[in-house]
């Protein structure tokens, strides 16, 4: 497992390695533009040929871009789906640039409409962005189920990927705070473990692309997405241990994307306390099988 954190892209690229090298990082994760802006950042071949550089001598092994909030694929509005794909599209094309193992995506909102018809708009809009671009994968991530977000549950995660075309690009995203508010009690290893085989069954172990970590200030089932700092939230230390010690993991880029000891992301500090959990998760996996 390559364990970082979510870096700003302030300044410009590059910058972002240096932040991930900064903060003890073997992955990062990187928005693809400023993410309250819809105009994608343009990069020239230099910048990129400077990123991959920078990457290439640093000790990070794995880079996810993560597409901006403003996003809504299922939207009812045409003009914000077709703004959505547009932004998604470049994403990917990024993604293949500078050898990202994926764009992580949140599929969007029914808002108010159902759920069936929002997942089908949905992947109508992946299925256009994964036809205008090509060879990165698109992770879709699981939510917390507010507001009619969707990818909730397992199932939800495999009617996405369906109506998205059931391609070898699509893959998901697991975020453990998300999984925990959604109502996902993995608390323990046979929690997290119950999880991975419901995937595995449903929509096949390979599909996991990327991991978030992150503790949840919200209770079980609580549809809420607030992120604590680990081990300040739940799943907890024990929780967060076991989740990123998973069998089922492995070799997975795993981002914190937690708001920080002074609100400013995960600190170098954070990422080390997120291996520690994970070397103890692995202990005690360990010791209850012997
Ligand atoms: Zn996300
Ligand atoms: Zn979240």
């Amino acid at each position: 497992m390559r364990i970082g954190a979510h870096v700003s892209l302030a300044g410009g690229l590059e910058l972002a390695v240096q932040r991930g090298v900064e903060r003890g990082c073997e992955a990062i994760q990187i928005f693809s533009q400023s993410p309250r802006r819809w105009h994608p950042s343009a990069y020239g071949r230099e910048e990129i040929a400077a990123f991959r550089e920078a990457l290439a001598a640093s000790p990070i092994e794995a880079v996810v871009i993560h597409a901006v909030y403003l996003l809504n694929c299922a939207s009812e509005d045409r003009d914000l789906r077709a703004k959505s794909l547009k932004s998604l599209a470049h994403s990917l094309r990024l993604g293949e640039q500078i050898g990202a193992r994926g764009v992580i995506l949140h599929a969007g909102s029914a808002k108010n409409s159902s759920a069936e018809k929002a997942i089908s708009r949905a992947g109508q809009t992946i299925r256009a962005a994964l036809a205008d671009s090509d060879g990165c994968a698109l992770h879709i991530e699981n939510t917390a189920g507010a507001g009619g977000t969707l990818g909730r549950s397992i199932d939800e995660l495999e009617a996405l990927i369906s109506a998205s075309g059931g391609g070898r690009r699509l893959g998901v995203c697991l975020d453990s705070c998300h999984l925990f508010a959604s109502g996902y009690d993995i608390r323990s290893a046979a929690g997290i473990d119950r999880v991975i085989e419901e995937i595995s069954a449903k929509i096949g172990l390979a599909r996991i692309g990327s991991l978030h970590l992150n503790d949840s200030q919200a209770a079980l089932g609580s549809n809420r997405d607030r992120h604590a700092n680990i081990g300040a939230g739940e799943p907890g230390r024990r929780g967060c241990g076991a989740y990123s010690a998973a069998p089922g993991f492995a070799g997975l880029a795993c981002v914190l994307g937690t708001p920080g000891e002074d609100h400013k992301g995960p600190t170098r500090a954070e990422v080390a306390r997120a291996r520690a959990y994970r070397r103890a998760g692995a202990k005690a996996r360990a010791s209850s099988s012997r």
